[in-house]
């Protein structure tokens, strides 16, 4: 179109030639970081071709060429012209024309994304043959079976990925002509059973697609391309790429590829192989080989592979060569690489590779393995590893090899492996856990109330919310197992059921029955199902040598002692300190096993729960100053023990406590249930007036968006004496300390701070107080005092409010939530799904941190921080603390800390220290 109005001339045909996107690449080409174009297995492909490896000559379409047909619905019209241009280079190279009637060149085409994906179009090989080159075939290879094997084999592929009819027409007429011969096997069908079948299956594919099979060898070429690009957006590639974190407009490469057949008799052969072991890491020779098969037969387990060792007998020649390509792959890309290779007539050749998927455990092995062997050093081996492998490690986990009924699956908000009996409320879980039953909490949802039910049960199921719901994050503090979310459960408390409709059948389960949950996984199976101990938890809790001497066999042993070397040395190369979020003194002990170097958030509202929530109760009801003060004076020796505990645990450690920060609903009586009440009491004319005055003052308090309301701050400067009860708890609790000889370290940190003047108003108050008891003590108390930073109008005035705090924590649970204008509580379950698939989010923002929205008012918040107070502390203590990306992000950003729940501690250790590997 626009070159309508071009000027003639040499210079502007040249301009035209240089604007043409290139999106066709020969293997000779590429080269292995070229993934984001050529897709993995055809940046693999090119850089084999490049180092002189055999590869079967062949060619790429770049994923510039799918987005653009995504995008255009269309095969853009450059593509066309350059696959012809590298077509016809493969056949000069090779002397044959593809689909030549007299010895046709044939190729594969396959799908290749950046990472590898199920879901996507499988492979279609033999494309080229069509009723004349058959014959050609035929004679070339001087094998008539294998001639029509091969023809048959390309009609039913092609039918079923490429023209998307349904594979059991063809099997079926297999099964039906294997019947009528009297044979069992496929290969036992003669040439007319298999020329018979070629007509049979030309007949399906006019019957369900409408069309001819094609017998242009280009139209078939240029079919399968186009179906592969077409299959980046089936449903289930989508599903994948969703719980991959894999975003949806990356598109795929096609790789097309000449064809070599490993089905050319007993001189023929095809196999997978690796240059280690997947699953111990150990180098060796690990790989399968079946002697005259093609890729497919592999797979489909007909026959019994041989080992890698009897090839050596087989044909020592291409062991020898394929020996020294296994290793001049793993040397290359100094990694284990698995390698997919075909032997035509005694010549090998390699049709892929890539670098090996590997267990978790293989991951640190062959990591610590390659720097032993001074392949990569301790700062790349660093890289090959992730916290999410460590989180895997870390968990206890279900047996797999033993039958289980699933339940259901929903999110895995908290990982690990619980099996119980099910209870529907705290008393149930507390006095079943008390006669030493293992107990499951299955709620709704819960809410604070349910902490010690929580505490009690192995695991924790709720039918709503999702990863930041009050299950999953308490959870997930006290390391504890919970799937929530399972909307296909109905949880009846009342009736104590648990109902699952699934599959159209309904399963209905009482109080005392036996579920397991795999929070790891979001799975739910009914009855018991075995668990095993991880040796990395062992570590991580009781140190190397207690885990060495525990581990089992060799193989546990080097892998405990792998973890412990690379955790060493992300110990010394990070820059951001690691807490925890701890509130009592056990999660701090266990936070500190875990390496944690101090407390970055300990919510007091969680030290108001159980019978202490009557005295809170009380002082939000207080009518007069005689009622407050006793309401303060009980809670005042409560939290001041609290404190002592906390602060003998951390001794010589910072200890960052928040000041309280409930949302009132959470410490007042539900309104329903106390409206009915008062209700049906009045009625009954039982009614209590201490009752009627209490719905008084809760229909007054009562808020329609809690998490917006009286919260944080706001509470504490509208509730007189709540400051001075907490920090004057703090600094009784440090002399305390002070006099036992400790080193107490705590840190002041003041909620949902918007405006400077608020943290100004409850500075002077708590400084008074610190000023108070120093003064009786006699000891100096200058405790930090910061604030947190978790609302929009507190990033972008960082700067001002700096003028008041020693330090800030972004607190990234509520600058997410007030950042979008979604309530956390509520949101994940009901339309995060969507948003996902709609590509609005690629992970939910309050499981890894949105850089560009909620991120860019971090950076904000940072940079202005800094303007005021150059060397100012900024810690980060939302859930996003001890998830893998953003701790990648927030190194980035220059952040001092990371504080995250105490078993995610090792994870942000470990992911601090690849981020200054990764980032510098
Ligand atoms: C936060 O908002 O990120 C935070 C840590 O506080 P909370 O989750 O207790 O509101
Ligand atoms: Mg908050």
């Amino acid at each position: 179109m626009t070159y309508r109005h071009a000027p003639h001339g040499k210079a502007s045909i040249d301009k035209k030639k240089a604007k043409m996107p290139k999106y066709v690449y020969m293997f000779s080409e590429g080269d292995k970081d070229q993934k984001d174009l050529l897709g993995g297995k055809g940046a693999n492909l090119a850089e084999m071709t490049r180092l002189g490896l055999p590869v079967p000559p062949g060619f790429t379409i770049t994923t510039d060429a799918c987005r653009a047909y995504l995008h255009d619905g269309v095969v853009p019209p450059e593509l066309a012209v350059q696959v012809t241009t590298a077509l016809r280079r493969v056949e000069e190279d090779l002397g044959r024309q593809l689909g030549d009637a007299e010895d046709p060149l044939l190729v594969s085409v396959r799908s290749g994304a950046k990472f590898s994906m199920p879901g996507m179009m499988e492979t279609v090989l033999n494309i080229g043959l069509n009723d004349q080159s058959v014959e050609g075939l035929a004679k070339a290879s001087g094998d008539e079976r294998f001639a029509w094997d091969s023809y048959r084999r390309l009609i039913q592929m092609f039918g079923k990925t490429v023209l998307d009819i349904e594979g059991e027409h063809f099997s079926s007429a297999l099964d039906a002509k294997k019947l009528e011969k009297g044979v069992k096997l496929d290969y036992e069908l003669d040439v007319d059973a298999l020329k018979e079948l070629v007509d049979q299956y030309k007949q399906i594919v006019k019957e369900h697609a409408g069309i001819d099979f094609p017998q242009d060898p280009r139209t078939q070429l240029d079919m399968a391309s186009e179906a592969v690009f077409r299959s980046w957006n089936t449903e289930r590639a989508h599903i994948y790429r969703r719980r991959e974190k894999i975003p949806h407009d990356l598109g795929t490469a096609v790789n097309v590829c000449t064809m070599v057949f490993g089905n050319m008799g007993e001189t023929s052969g095809t196999g997978v192989c690796f240059t280690r072991d997947p699953s111990t890491g150990h180098s060796g020779v690990y790989g399968d080989y079946l002697v005259n098969a093609q890729g497919e037969d592999v797979v489909a387990g007909i026959r019994n592979t041989l080992s890698l060792a009897d090839l050596k007998n087989i044909d020592p020649e291409s062991y020898r060569e394929l020996r020294a390509a296994m290793r001049k792959l793993e040397t290359h890309y100094r990694d284990l690489c698995d390698i997919e290779f075909t032997i035509e007539r005694g010549k090998l050749w390699l049709l892929q590779t890539r670098v090996g998927k590997r267990t978790a455990a293989a991951a640190f092995r062959v990591a610590s393995q390659l720097v032993d062997e001074k392949l990569i050093t301790l700062d790349e081996a660093l890289t090959r590893v992730t916290g999410e492998q460590l989180t895997k490690l870390m968990f206890p986990q279900f047996a797999t090899d033993v039958e289980r009924q699933l339940l259901t699956k929903a999110m895995p908000a908290s990982p690990g492996a619980a099996v119980g009996g099910i209870v529907f409320d705290n008393d149930e879980a507390v006095s079943r856990a008390a006669e030493g039953q293992k107990v499951i909490l299955v709620r709704r949802e819960t809410n604070p109330d349910d902490l010690p039910g929580m505490v009690a049960a192995d695991g924790v199921l709720t039918a709503r919310g999702g990863k930041t719901s009050h299950a999953a994050v308490v959870a997930r503090g006290m390391g504890k197992t919970c799937v929530c979310g399972a909307e296909e459960l109905e949880v009846d408390a009342e009736a104590r059921t648990l109902t699952v409709n699934r599959d159209g059948k309904q399963i209905v389960l009482h109080s005392g029955d036996v579920i397991a949950v795999d929070g790891t996984t979001g799975e739910v199976f009914l009855g018991e199902v075995p668990v095993v101990d991880s040796p990395v938890m062992t570590y991580l809790r009781r140190g190397l040598d207690e885990a060495l001497y525990r581990a089992e066999d060799a193989d546990t042993r080097e892998l405990v002692a792998s973890v412990h070397r690379l955790m060493r040395h992300a110990d010394e190369r990070r820059r951001l300190r690691v807490r925890a979020n701890a509130d009592n003194p056990d999660d701090a002990r266990h936070a500190i096993h875990r390496g944690a170097e101090g407390i970055g958030l300990c919510r007091t509202e969680h030290m108001f729960l159980g019978e202490r929530k009557q005295f809170v109760q009380d002082l939000i009801l207080a009518q007069t100053d005689e009622e407050r003060e006793q309401a303060l004076a009980a809670l005042l020796p409560l939290q001041k023990s609290d404190f002592v505990k906390m602060l003998e645990t951390m001794d010589g450690k910072s200890m960052t406590v928040r000041l309280i920060d409930p949302p009132l609903h959470e410490f007042l009586p539900d309104l329903t249930e106390l409206s009915v009440k008062v209700a049906l009491d009045r009625e009954r004319g039982t009614l209590d007036p201490a009752d009627e005055k209490l719905l008084a003052v809760v229909r007054k308090n009562h808020e329609a968006n809690p998490m917006l309301g009286l919260r944080g701050v706001r509470l504490l400067l509208t509730l007189p004496g709540l400051i001075e009860l907490q920090v004057r708890a703090i600094a009784e609790a440090a002399v305390e300390r002070l006099r036992a000889g400790g080193s107490p370290q705590p840190e002041i940190m003041i909620p949902l701070v918007g405006s400077v003047r608020e943290l100004q108003i409850a500075r002077e108050r708590a400084e008074k107080v610190l000023a108070e008891v120093s003064e009786q003590s006699g000891y100096k108390l200058d405790f930090p005092i910061g604030c947190m930073i978790e609302l929009p109008r507190a990033a972008i005035s960082a700067d001002t409010i700096a003028e008041e705090a020693d330090f800030f924590s972004f607190g990234t649970n509520d600058l997410t939530q007030t950042t979008w204008g979604f309530s956390r509580d509520d949101v994940e379950g009901v339309f995060f799904g969507h948003y996902m698939d709609a590509g609005i989010f690629g992970t939910s923002p309050f499981e890894t941190i949105d850089e560009r929205g909620v991120g860019r008012l971090m950076e904000t918040g940072a940079k202005r921080a800094r303007k005021t107070k150059a060397d100012m502390k900024l810690g980060v203590c939302g859930e996003h603390g001890g998830d893998p990306d953003s701790i990648d992000f927030f190194h980035r950003l220059g952040i001092s800390y990371v504080s995250c729940s105490p078993f995610r501690v090792p994870v942000a250790r470990l992911e601090a220290g690849r981020a200054a590997v990764i980032n510098g």
